[in-house]
């Protein structure tokens, strides 16, 4: 009995430097080729399909294709840039939202922060809208920001951190318990110290923001 069977192949073509997204870093990478053989007895003898050709990071092993060498990191951070403000925002409005209703003082202080903290300029319309998917969708402040914050870097997470503090004390006068109790959830939620959490909003009171 002849033993016949198929197995995959892979080696490694090239090497090189690249930017990883997983890692958001420069890695080097295998440029590896894995091709299906015809083996018998076990012993790979002739090529029977085209070889696949993938990335390879060294650090995180995650695999990509070829086309990711032409993604810059400018390019990816570019993304990750707005992606981030996007998120910001609507975590400002999640909090302004925390009581169920959103006062005029808030509005004024959603528009500002998303301009001056996340230069992301919005309109009534556009925080209109926003209001109006959240309170749609129903996810609460703390549960957005788990997962969204999981891709923020540190800045980014003390620069948001500074668009809901500024969100939840908009009516200075009268902000709500629940409001200061989501807020300070933020701070186990973001992974930021005690020291961190007050530098950062002690820092957004000297932001220019009705
Ligand atoms: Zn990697």
């Amino acid at each position: 009995m002849i033993l016949i069977g198929t197995m995959n192949l892979t080696r490694t073509r090239e090497r090189g430097e690249f930017y990883c997204p997983t890692c958001g870093a420069t890695r080097s990478y295998r440029l590896r080729a894995r091709r299906p053989f015809l083996t018998l007895y076990f012993i790979p003898t002739v090529p029977i399909g085209a070889a696949e050709m993938f990335i390879q990071c060294d650090d995180c092993r995650s695999s990509w294709d070829e086309s990711v060498l032409e993604m810059d990191q400018a390019a990816h951070q570019l993304v990750q840039e707005e992606k981030f403000r996007d998120e910001a925002i609507r975590s400002a409005v999640l909090i302004a939202l925390v009581d169920d209703n959103v006062s005029e003082p808030e509005i004024q202080s959603l528009l500002e922060l998303s301009d001056v903290l996340f230069d992301r300029p919005i309109d009534r319309e556009e925080l209109g809208r926003l209001c109006s998917i959240a309170r749609q969708a129903g996810i609460q402040a703390n549960n957005y920001v788990l997962t969204v914050s999981k891709r923020w870097t540190m800045q980014q997470r003390l620069l948001a951190l500074q668009g809901m503090f500024l969100a939840a004390t908009a009516t200075a006068d009268d902000v709500s318990p629940e409001k200061l109790k989501m807020l300070h959830s933020m701070r186990d939620l973001l992974e930021l110290t005690d020291q961190e959490f007050e530098i950062a909003i002690d820092d957004a009171l000297n932001y220019d923001i009705a």
